[in-house]
């Protein structure tokens, strides 16, 4: 299989190609088509099984065709994941000019207060510090997003983030397109399928 045959256009293909990426993993070639087609998706997967090209591929073809404001958004649990998001945000969005905001905690919030104004097309994000922006600043609204992923999902449902997720699924848009990834199935899991997907292509390996 190809990464054409998948829906993709041209210019990200070149891409892929360019970045040593020619084969889709098993979660891409499932999951691209179906985001592509305006599915949500759950999928059941662990780190180095290219989750995360198989939701920024979609999503850099989608904001092409009808960019406006902050288009996605990406919740993962720690910093590091945020960093490692948004570097294949960035290598794969490089031919359109990706503009992404990287909003966590232990950095400068002036600067990530400017980035957030500035309409990113793309905000990764660990959930306590977004909270803590949606709470104290009028700057940039989520409420246009078009795309929520949910990356390590089953971590972001620990206790700790509760009250941080609430905040944020406030400031979001009802009608949008969710992507969930997590590498475990839990109860809880379950419970956030029925709150923040419709009708979802579920995907394991
Ligand atoms: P992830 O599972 O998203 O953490 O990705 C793990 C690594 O695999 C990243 O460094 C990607 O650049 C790389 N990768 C993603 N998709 C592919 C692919 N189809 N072929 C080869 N490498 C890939």
């Amino acid at each position: 299989a190809k990464f054409s045959s998948l829906g993709l256009n041209d210019w990200l293909v070149k891409q892929c190609k360019a970045v040593g990426i020619t084969k889709p993993t098993p979660i891409q070639y499932y999951c691209i088509p179906q985001i592509l087609e305006g599915v949500d998706c759950l999928g059941c997967a662990k780190t180095g099984s290219g989750k995360t090209a198989a939701f920024a591929l979609p999503i850099l073809q989608k904001l092409c065709e009808d960019p406006y404001g902050i288009y996605a958004l990406v919740l993962t649990p720690t910093r590091e994941l945020a960093f490692q998001i948004a570097e294949q945000f960035r290598i794969l969005g490089k031919p359109i000019g990706l503009k992404d905001a990287v909003i966590i905690g232990g950095r400068d919030v002036m600067r990530q207060g400017m980035d957030l104004a500035d309409k990113p097309h793309v905000v990764i994000a660990t959930p306590g510090r977004l909270a803590d922006h949606i709470n104290s600043s009028n700057t940039f609204s989520l409420k246009k997003i078009k795309f929520l992923v949910l990356d390590e999902a089953d971590r972001l449902l620990e206790d700790t983030f509760a009250e941080d997720l609430q905040v944020i699924f406030d400031a979001l848009p009802e009608k949008r397109q969710t992507l969930l990834f997590s590498a475990t199935l839990t109860d809880k899991l379950e419970k956030l399928q029925t709150l923040a997907l419709n009708k979802p292509f579920f995907w394991q390996s």
